[in-house]
């Protein structure tokens, strides 16, 4: 039985599982793949200290990291179901794929997010060539170019309003016939004089010269016309889906399926902390899920020593 069980091996469980680990706690971490979305990152320059740094290789820095301490490391294993303590202060049950099922004190739940993609021909080939999530990460690498924002909700929209002070022009594309973003947010963007905003407009390709993306198609709905656009960056805003699927009808979740947590890191349930993309904090990035997990480690550390 361990006294703080880690579920997600991103950087907000790595920082789970330090934080815990340092105070001699017996510690484990269940992660499908550890280092999580970093692993599909290319060049990060916002993790506070590290000028520069690609995916891969924070992810192994932050393995290397958690395997300094006396952790119990279980990679490539899905958790499937959170069973809560039978009686308050027993022991809560994560359920695995392969049929196991771990015990422990208390739980951190740092399973993180995907983003949501448009499924067109040509995102998945261009990814991290052009093809980007991530406008406070990737937008400076578009100083002065052009880009398009694809989703015209409140992401879309301050995406496209942040760009627009950094590139050179910005092209918006909504599906929908209208934008879904809250109206102080259209307003401010329909005031920005590099910015263009297509509704009813569904991206049919991205373009690219085999190395990096030259522009997209879209289909406006109205006309049934195909238009092209030249362009250098794409930014895919259409949304970020938290993997909670498999807490659904234990902890609480938000309407957008987060975990919800107050400032400490606690869930609806005694024992269960939460950190990172996962969960209702604000802002989703490497550095926040970080300081997150360290919050939720030193929560539980706190539980268990009042328990
Ligand atoms: P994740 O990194 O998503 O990790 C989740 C972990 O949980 C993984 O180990 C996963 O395998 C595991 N997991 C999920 N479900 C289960 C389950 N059921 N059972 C067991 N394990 C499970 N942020 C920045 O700050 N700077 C950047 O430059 C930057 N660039 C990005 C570029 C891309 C392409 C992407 C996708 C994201 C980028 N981000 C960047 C965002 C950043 O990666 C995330 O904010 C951060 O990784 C969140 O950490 P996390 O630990 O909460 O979740």
């Amino acid at each position: 039985e361990f006294d703080v069980l880690v579920v997600g091996g991103g950087p907000a469980g790595a920082a789970a599982a330090i934080y815990a680990a340092r105070k001699g706690i017996r510690t484990g971490v269940v992660a499908q793949r550890f280092g999580g979305q970093v692993l599909d990152t290319m060049a990060i320059e916002n993790f506070v200290s590290v000028g520069h740094t690609e995916g891969p290789k924070l992810a192994a820095a932050l393995e290397n990291h958690v395997r300094t301490y006396d952790v119990d490391v279980m990679n490539l294993q899905q958790a499937t179901a959170l069973v809560p303590a039978k009686a308050p202060g027993g022991a809560i049950e994560i359920e695995l794929a392969n049929g196991a099922s771990l015990r422990s004190k208390t739980v951190i739940l740092a399973t993180g997010a995907r983003w949501r993609q448009m499924g067109v021909p040509g995102e998945a080939e261009y990814m991290a060539k052009g093809v980007c999530f991530c406008p406070h990460c990737d937008g400076p690498l578009f100083k002065g170019k052009r880009v398009a924002v694809i989703g015209g909700g409140n992401s879309g929209v301050e995406a496209a309003i942040d760009l627009a002070g950094i590139v050179g022009h910005v092209t918006l594309i909504e599906y929908d016939s209208r934008l879904r973003a809250d109206e102080v947010l259209q307003r401010k963007l329909r005031s920005l004089a590099n910015v263009t905003i297509h509704v009813s407009a569904r991206t049919t390709e991205v373009l690219g010269n085999g190395e990096k993306v030259t522009g997209l198609t879209y289909e406006d709905r109205t006309t049934k016309e195909l238009h092209r656009v030249d362009l250098e960056g794409i930014f895919v805003q259409i949304g970020l889906l938290p993997n909670s699927e498999w807490l659904d009808g234990t902890v609480r979740l938000s309407n957008r399926k987060e975990i919800e947590i107050d400032t400490r890191g606690a869930t609806s349930i005694p024992g269960v902390f939460a950190a990172g993309d996962a969960t209702t904090v604000p802002y989703k990035q490497i550095v926040i899920a970080v300081g997150a997990g360290a919050t939720a480690a030193l929560s539980a550390f706190d539980h268990l020593i009042r328990a």
